[in-house]
């Protein structure tokens, strides 16, 4: 492949899925309009969600999910040690995501309590740093697939890639919103990292935090604005550790 007069190496990508919903795939999959563009930078050898080939020579994987499992843990470490670079995709795979709220509550009573007397092989949830070195977290849930692309171009240009390290409200701001916190939602915008084109204040719903943290965190601050509109600290705390994106910084 030529750009700008320049061959360019089609690197050999693999997607690969552990415990997660599978949106981030989706939204890769999804894709219909540019896939055709992104197939022409790179290979794709195991995609489990969009083809049947299971090529084990993959130089880029993208790991989608936490880790809740033995097998997992030894799939994860085999795919580490075949990949040149390791993205985690989605919150589940960089901070545990929306899986960590079982975390909160005792496992086997959990497992009891959804599944009755069947066994279900399911330990701990992990983020996927947590048992292997992690190169690039691409953050979101699910991941925007404009980001996920424009991530693969960096990495089949050789550039490293800089995501953004403002908060949502800047996006929110340059898109004109009307905030949600003043129609009397709450919104973990000020503390959240952007690059989702602040998508849910824009849709009328407070921000959830997936992406994680923004450059500078003042959970101080945000506790102050929603106490003063009428919100409990346990409000603006259960919505801080819904994704867990803020963990090791919040306490
Ligand atoms: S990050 Fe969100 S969309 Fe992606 S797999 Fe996890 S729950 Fe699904
Ligand atoms: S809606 Fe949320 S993200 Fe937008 S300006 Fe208000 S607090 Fe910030
Ligand atoms: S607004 Fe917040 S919850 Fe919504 S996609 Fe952006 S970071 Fe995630």
């Amino acid at each position: 492949m030529k750009y700008l007069g320049i061959t360019l190496e089609r690197p050999k990508i693999g997607i690969f899925d552990f415990t997660g919903c599978e949106g981030c795939q989706l939204q890769i999959a999804n894709n219909e309009a540019s896939l055709k563009d992104l197939f022409g930078l790179v290979e794709i050898v195991n995609f489990r969600e969009i083809s049947s080939e299971r090529r084990d020579d993959y130089e880029i994987a993208f790991v989608e999910g936490s880790i809740t499992t033995d097998s997992e843990t030894a799939r994860l470490k085999k795919i580490r040690k075949q990949a040149k670079i390791l993205v985690a995709m989605g919150a589940c795979a960089c901070s545990g995501g929306v899986n960590n709220l079982r975390s909160r509550f005792s496992l086997p009573e959990t497992i009891k309590e959804v599944y009755g007397e069947h066994h279900i092989d399911s330990g701990p949830v992990r983020k996927l740093k947590d048992i292997v070195p992690v190169d690039i977290e691409l953050p979101g849930c699910p991941v925007s697939k404009n980001e996920f692309e424009w991530l693969v171009r960096n990495l089949v240009l050789g550039i490293t890639p800089q995501f953004p390290t403002y908060p949502v409200c800047v996006e929110c701001k340059q898109r004109l919103n009307s905030c949600v916190v003043d129609m009397g939602m709450i919104c973990l915008g000020p503390i959240t990292r952007g690059g989702c084109n602040a998508v849910c204040p824009r849709n009328r719903f407070g921000c959830w935090g997936c992406r994680g943290p923004s450059d500078e965190v003042n959970f101080e601050s945000l506790m102050e604005i929603h106490i003063k509109r009428g919100f409990s600290e346990e409000q603006v705390v259960e919505r801080i550790n819904f994704f867990n994106t803020f963990s090791g910084i919040f306490k």
